[in-house]
């Protein structure tokens, strides 16, 4: 049986971590506030956070919401144009990859359905009367 936490989130048996109000990342100190690596999670380190609402403050800085699938993280913070423009790199960069794997596993499911036709012809398992 599913529960469900003080927010409304259902635990289905995993962890699920409480979003923080802030990014922790801004709760350093030093380099990392400065010119944080958006990608990366502050909770879980996980290198999958997502942004999911932004917005341009001023001329060269965002107000972004961002979201970590893993845990389930959420905070906002306002980050330079350099910093976002080196996230919004990685995010390109990970599509690329993703769609990469995507063809890569779709080409082989294929490739495994079409050996399977092949020997089911060849074994005359299949028959005009299939069609
Ligand atoms: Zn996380």
């Amino acid at each position: 049986m599913d529960r469900t936490d003080d927010n409304g989130a259902a635990d289905n048996g995993r962890r699920i971590a409480k979003p923080r109000a802030t990014p922790p990342r801004l709760e350093r100190a030093g380099a990392a506030e400065r010119d944080p690596d958006l990608s990366v999670c502050g909770t879980c380190t996980a290198k999958f956070v997502q942004p999911i609402d932004w917005s341009l403050v001023g001329r060269e800085h965002w107000r972004v919401t961002l979201r970590c699938p893993n845990c389930g993280w959420e905070g906002t913070g306002v980050f330079a144009q350099e910093t976002v423009d080196r996230f919004d790199r990685e995010l390109d960069r990970g599509t690329r990859e993703l769609s990469k794997t995507l063809r890569r596993v779709t080409r082989a499911c294929m490739e495994a359905e079409l050996e399977q036709f092949v020997q089911a012809l060849e074994s005359d398992l299949i028959l005009p009367s299939d069609f």
